[in-house]
C-alpha cells in the first residue's frame, strides 16, 4: 500500500470517530479523487459501519440505506474473511 493510501485508509477510520478537520477533508477527498482502490475501500468501510452501528443503534438508523441484497453479500463476504 502506498503512503497516500495509508494516510487515506487511516483518514477514513478516523471519521467516524471524530469529525475531520478541512484539511484533513481536503486531502481525503483529493486522494479519494484519484485513487480507485481507495474508492472502493472508503465506500466498504462506509457500508460495514452502516451495518455496525445499525446492529448497535436499529432505530435510529434511517430506514433503508442499503439494499438487503448488498447487505446479504457484505456479510457473506465478512464471514469468508474469517
Ligand atoms: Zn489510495
Amino acid at each position: 500500500m502506498k503512503h497516500a493510501c495509508q494516510q487515506a485508509s487511516q483518514l477514513t477510520s478516523d471519521s467516524f470517530e471524530r469529525k475531520l478537520s478541512w484539511l484533513e477533508r481536503i486531502r481525503l477527498y483529493t486522494h479519494l479523487a484519484m485513487c480507485k482502490l481507495c474508492r472502493s475501500y472508503n465506500h466498504n468501510l462506509h457500508i460495514m459501519h452502516d451495518i455496525f452501528s445499525g446492529m448497535r443503534n436499529h432505530e435510529h438508523l434511517p430506514k433503508a440505506s442499503l439494499p438487503e441484497t448488498s447487505k446479504a453479500q457484505i456479510l457473506e463476504a465478512i464471514k469468508k474473511e474469517r
